[in-house]
């Protein structure tokens, strides 16, 4: 049965208008399970003008009043976590065990969040001349609007949300088209927390909607993740309307593997960093730079590992890997793979033979060694189960590749070697640096971000760079004179 998804607008389930619609899939069967609405851009109107009623008295809330609605949001999603896995293996199809892990890390910014009262505290410097005293607050923005990938419909949400929400803003999630039940799933524990209606929203749709949302005069701030040409869309045309912007873009993440590393610890690594969710995680390792004579040893390690992967649907729970997300996408990446084979790789495991599932978007794990730099397989995002690996001479020489890719979300360096992994973070030029860790995600109390086409705008995601980015400084210079001079009647006896 096909159903109708809805959006959450004012606190309640709400029927699309515009008669457009996106067809949702569950990518292990190819089953057609939903269609979601695409709003049009009065109804994307509509949702940001209950955004901005509800903002005017939750800016008000008081901090006691967020970080209680917080605590209680936490709750609500540490014991429907179950629930929510299984949504999202059913629409995006990583393994059961994946989506857990993904609201985990989603619920550590939640937990973060909870801390308001203590992340905008401002400061204050008492008589900067005499009788004069200077102090800082943070205010909201007001409405703000979260766009977000498919690859991980909790947890970037609520990379956004939860400090949004808590410094006081009202939240507006466009999320992806193609999983979009999980959002609705927690519109509806942010209500059952307590939070006022308005203060979170879930408005389905498309570039229409996207484009709405950016030029809008009452959104104040657009947070997006998501592919870097959509990225640098998002960024250019929000800050053209006057907007703050943080927009997260792609990545080709590289695992540099020294001759001293540990090659069973490197192979695991590898293998669950590039297939772990298809390959489909905008910190997935994408390629193993192989420095001197490790590399024979590693590629023979990592290919004797992927057999024993199973491949299937991700709600079985003896499943390691599940579909790609759509057809068309699956298409696209074996299409990547004849590419590098053409050019010249050497197809070590290929994932478009063996047996895989007949039903669903299926696709087994690659790896492809003798991969040059030149090679579409090596310059482009695949976003799939592929894994390259490059052979580079020298440390040095494995720098410089990794310094010349326009991307650069996040990198590891496997090494032994105490003084080469800090001269390896001092010298790499990536927003995210993992040491023998190949996906090095920071924790809440930290903040995300790429560099280079991997991120647009000045501020990271989350953590304490998310809370600057949620709210606007304010600095207030007061005078009171001293009471004993003041020629004020005050109705009470004056004394020093
Ligand atoms: P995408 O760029 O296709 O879509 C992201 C969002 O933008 C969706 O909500 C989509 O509806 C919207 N969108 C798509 N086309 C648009 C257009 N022309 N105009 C306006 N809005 C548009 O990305 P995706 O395929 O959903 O997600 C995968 C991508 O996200 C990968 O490139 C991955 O690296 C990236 N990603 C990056 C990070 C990060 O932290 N840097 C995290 C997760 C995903």
């Amino acid at each position: 049965m096909t159903i109708s998804l809805q959006h959450w607008i004012d606190g309640k389930l709400t029927d699309g208008q515009s008669e457009r619609t996106s067809p949702v899939f569950n990518p292990a069967t190819g089953e057609h399970t939903a269609n979601v609405p695409l709003a049009s851009a009065a109804e994307v109107n509509a949702a940001v003008e209950t955004a901005r009623i509800a903002s005017l008295e939750w800016r008000n809330a008081s901090l006691s009043r967020r970080a209680a609605v917080l605590f209680s949001f936490r709750e609500l999603l540490h014991n429907r976590m179950n629930d929510l896995a299984a949504i999202v293996t059913a629409e995006h199809g990583k393994v059961l065990s994946d989506a857990l892990g993904e609201i985990a890390r989603g619920l550590e910014n939640v937990e973060f969040a909870t801390g308001v009262p203590n992340l905008v505290k401002g400061g204050y410097s008492e008589q900067v001349s005499t009788g004069v005293d200077v102090y800082s607050i943070r205010q909201p923005l007001g409405v703000v609007a979260g766009i977000t990938p498919f690859n991980f419909p909790v947890m970037v949400p609520l990379w956004m949300c939860a400090n949004a929400i808590a410094t006081g803003n009202s939240f507006v999630l466009k999320p992806s088209e193609k999983d979009p039940s999980a959002s609705l799933f927690l519109a509806q524990l942010w209500h059952e927390a307590g939070l006022p209606d308005g203060v979170f929203t879930v408005i389905h749709g498309d570039k229409e909607a996207v484009d709405t949302l950016l030029t809008h005069p009452d959104v104040s701030a657009v947070s997006f993740v998501g592919s870097t040409p959509i990225a640098r869309y998002i960024y250019e045309t929000g800050t053209a309307n006057g907007k703050r912007v943080q927009a997260l873009g792609g990545a080709k993440n590289h695992m540099l593997v020294l001759p001293d590393a540990d090659v069973d610890l490197a192979a695991d690594a590898a293998v669950s960093a590039a297939y772990g969710a298809a390959g489909e995680r905008c910190m997935a390792i994408s390629v193993t730079v192989a420095v001197g004579d490790i590399g024979d040893r590693l590629v023979e390690a990592i290919a004797a590992r992927l057999p024993k992967l199973i491949i299937g649907n991700g709600a079985d729970p003896d499943t390691d890997m599940g579909p790609l997300i759509t057809a068309a996408h699956r298409d696209k990446v074996a299409g990547y793979i004849a590419a590098g084979q053409e050019s010249g790789a050497t197809v070590v495991v290929d994932g478009r033979t063996g047996d895989l599932p007949a039903e669903g978007f299926f696709l087994g794990t690659t790896l492809l060694d003798h991969v040059d730099t030149n090679m579409s397989v090596y310059t482009d995002e695949i976003f799939g189960p592929v894994l390259s690996v490059v052979r580079a001479d020298t440390y040095e020489d494995a720098l410089g590749i990794i310094n010349s890719n326009s991307f650069a979300n996040g990198t590891a360096i496997f090494t032994r070697d105490g003084g080469a992994a800090r001269k390896f973070q001092n010298e790499v030029e990536v927003g995210m640096v993992g040491i023998n860790v190949p996906i090095p995600v920071p924790v809440a109390y930290y903040s995300f971000g790429g560099w280079k086409s991997s991120l647009f705008g000045d501020n990271h995601m989350y953590g304490p760079e998310g809370i600057n980015f949620y709210t606007r400084g304010k600095v207030v210079t007061s005078r009171w004179p001293d009471p004993a001079t003041s020629t004020v009647d005050l109705g009470f006896p004056r004394t020093r």
